[in-house]
């Protein structure tokens, strides 16, 4: 189904002020009502793990379509009848979620039409990355830009691309990922398939591996992790990392000088190629503040191309946590 050829453009829902959001991601899911505004009016929360399982995708369908029921609970306005989502790999033409190397589902994963079925809402999907870019871009530090690139620093590296007022998809949807751009030619395996990514770099996954291999090589610092734990509790990692990084550990300090070296990398070749006026980040690898930004913009200025003055400018996105990803999975139902 090409919801592309059905609608002719994102606009599609002229007299609505509310509508349904989903934000899947790779560890959480959020279920929201939200307006046309930008408001989140009310939102739930549950474990991607525990319902996004392998060959049994209605799972997750009937678990949104159960809390959809429950947002709407004490709800005095008209019922949404348009529900947005932003999935990792999600495929805005196809309606699909792809080959998403960090979530347990496998192949093509028929997502608009389960969420179609089960919740009885017209449904429109989207990368991730590409929904969080539209929420910046209506309510957050894109309002006004027409070239920006968004960019989401958790698991994994998402980031959605604005060129011209309009969001980069290419030729098949799959336009615009910069995770997957190869930064260490022959590196580390990607869940893609690829070798070297950015991904494997620069995400929070990427600093538990960091650290993994730095407590296997007994590195400077390594006692102070327990590395089964860092490799069976990813989420629970992240904060043990940046707290680490903060209190001066040396093995933690090298993960985030990598990270942000990596991404400043990208990010020069990437002004490079269409000189956007910002980049704004968000998600969990921010929570090491100027640890990870400084070598970040050091790396950034150093190699971005010297005709590019001034820099485009690295912010963060003023809206509270995935916000941007809701909002703008909202948005894909605007007109
Ligand atoms: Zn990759």
């Amino acid at each position: 189904m090409s919801l592309k050829s059905e609608n002719g453009s994102l606009g599609v829902v002229k007299n609505q002020d509310t509508f349904f959001a989903v934000d899947l991601g790779g560890t959480g899911t959020a279920v929201a009502l939200v307006s046309r505004d930008g408001k989140v009016l009310s939102q739930s929360r549950f474990a991607t793990r525990e319902f996004v399982l392998k060959d049994r995708p209605h799972v997750f369908g009937s678990e949104v379509a159960r809390q959809l029921g429950q947002l709407l609970q004490g709800f005095q306005g008209e019922p949404p009848t348009h529900l947005g989502i932003g999935a990792p790999d999600g495929n805005f033409f196809s309606g699909e979620v792809l080959y998403a190397p960090n979530l347990a589902w496998r192949g093509a994963v028929p997502l608009v039409k389960i969420l179609e079925d089960q919740t009885g809402l017209s449904v429109i999907l989207d990368n991730d990355a590409n929904a969080a870019a539209l929420g910046e871009g209506l309510f957050g530090a894109g309002r006004g830009l027409s070239d920006f690139v968004a960019v989401t620093l958790g698991t994994g590296v998402g980031s959605g691309i604005v060129s011209s007022g309009n969001v980069l998809r290419g030729a098949n949807g799959f336009g615009g990922e910069l995770g997957h751009l190869t930064v260490v030619p022959g590196g580390r395996v990607c869940g893609c398939g690829g070798l070297g990514c950015l991904e494997t770099y620069a995400s929070v996954t990427a600093l538990i591996r960091t650290v993994i291999n730095g407590v296997l090589n007994k590195s400077s610092g390594s006692g102070d992790f327990d590395a089964a734990l860092l490799e069976r509790d990813p989420e629970a990692a992240g904060p043990i990392l940046s707290a680490s990084a903060l209190a001066g550990n040396p093995l933690a300090l090298g993960a985030y000088r990598l990270a942000g070296e990596s991404l400043g990398n990208a990010f020069a070749q990437l002004t490079t190629l269409l000189a956007p006026e910002c980049f704004i980040l968000s998600g969990g690898m921010l929570a090491a503040g100027d640890l990870f930004l400084a070598p970040l913009r050091e790396r950034f200025a150093l190699n971005a191309a010297r005709f590019h003055k001034p820099l485009p400018r690295i912010v963060l996105s003023g809206l509270g946590s995935g916000d941007a990803a809701l909002l703008g999975a909202a948005s894909l139902c605007f007109s």
